[in-house]
């Protein structure tokens, strides 16, 4: 089979040792002659499957034992919904910081469920860089600050998380979530659609520090309600088991290669290639403000569309694929998630300069 480098946003690339095995086990999980997609979610293998899987989550991040591990369906995008109706209380208004499309979308739900107010905003700035926040702007009796670690489709991240102090700091790390190494205690929430750093989509998980649950004011339906599944260890219905059964292998891949901080020096590495390239070239740029560029999702542009469009048609034809930009911001985007091994992005990287040298 052609080598194929997939640079896609998400759902994104899974590591290649974690599909093989996936494939080995697929009609018959351990010999049991069945697959994991046809067992019972109360069966004694799948809940070793989840607990395992939550057991690697917390020991690769390192959360603390007052924290909760969460495995929802619905997306990040539902999230949007549920952290305010679950942690807007008594003062019935939360921060948000906009750095971004998905900011903008979590703050569009945010309202529907209380006051909303804009700590911190990049948009005049198109959103190319994370906008510096003033602390002592924060009412202590607010409900949580919402950041997005990092932007998928603008390209950045935050580099210095904000000390909130007594109000929870709840964080968006769909994007990076597992890509670099976080203090789970400087959080609230966190949480993140498994379809990129994790692993299959229909998965999302979260990690909710146990003071914030049962705080809410209103009656939650028990499926938006983070209780039901803290108490029932996300078994109170069926759970996506396939995608949660792909995490736990996921995990384990990340445990061998050392861990989040192994992982992180090997992204530092991943963007550090590509990111000095396009400064050196005189064809592609990166509009994003240099301390806030993220090491996941690299949005770069040539001068003009038909070089642009030229250049997409001849990466993929090399086996560079899914390298188009969001359609917001045109251009092209480099998704290079933990998964993405360093010879995809040197590939990119050669394949680069030899379309400038062909092409100026
Ligand atoms: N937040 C961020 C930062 C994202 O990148 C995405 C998806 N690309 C979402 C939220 C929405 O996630 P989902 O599609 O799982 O609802």
């Amino acid at each position: 089979m052609e080598q194929i480098y997939n640079f896609s946003a998400g759902p994104s690339v899974l590591p290649k040792p974690v599909l093989e095995k996936v494939q080995k086990e697929l009609l018959s999980y351990q010999g049991l002659g069945i697959s994991v997609m046809e067992m019972s979610h109360r069966s004694g293998h799948f809940e070793e499957i989840i607990q395992q899987a939550e057991h690697l989550l917390r020991k690769l991040m390192n959360i603390p034992d007052n924290y909760k591990v969460l495995f929802i369906q619905g997306g990040a995008s539902l999230q949007f919904s549920m952290i305010p109706m679950n942690l807007m209380q008594q003062s019935q208004h939360a921060y948000y910081v906009n750095t971004g499309s998905w900011s903008e979308k979590a703050i569009k739900e945010a309202e529907k469920q209380g006051e909303v107010n804009i700590l911190a905003s990049s948009k005049d700035e198109n959103f190319t860089e994370i906008p510096s926040i003033n602390t002592s702007d924060i009412d202590p009796d607010a409900a949580y600050v919402h950041i997005t670690t990092n932007n998928t489709i603008e390209g950045t991240r935050f580099t210095d998380i904000p000390d909130t102090g007594e109000v929870p700091l709840v964080a968006d790390m769909s994007s990076n979530i597992l890509s670099e190494a976080y203090d789970v205690s400087k959080f609230g929430l966190i949480y993140a659609g498994a379809q990129k750093n994790i692993g299959p989509a229909g998965l999302t998980v979260v990690i909710v520090r146990e003071d914030l649950l049962g705080t809410h004011q209103k009656e939650l339906p028990s499926m938006l309600n983070y209780e039901t599944y803290a108490n029932s260890r996300s078994l109170f219905n069926t759970p996506p088991t396939f995608p949660i059964y792909v995490t736990q292998l996921v995990l384990e891949w990340i445990q061998e290669l050392g861990g989040v901080e192994a992982m992180e020096k090997i992204n530092r590495e991943k963007a550090s290639l590509l990111y000095n390239f396009i400064d050196e070239s005189l064809m592609f740029k990166n509009h994003v403000q240099e301390e806030s560029r993220s090491l996941m999702n690299i949005p770069f542009t040539t001068e003009s569309e038909e070089l642009n469009k030229k250049f997409l048609e001849e990466a993929h034809s090399k086996g560079l694929v899914t390298l188009k930009g969001h359609r917001s911001t045109g251009g092209m985007r480099a998704s290079i998630y933990n998964a993405m091994p360093i010879e995809g992005v040197q590939a990119l990287v050669d394949f680069m300069k030899e379309f400038e040298v062909e092409n100026r």
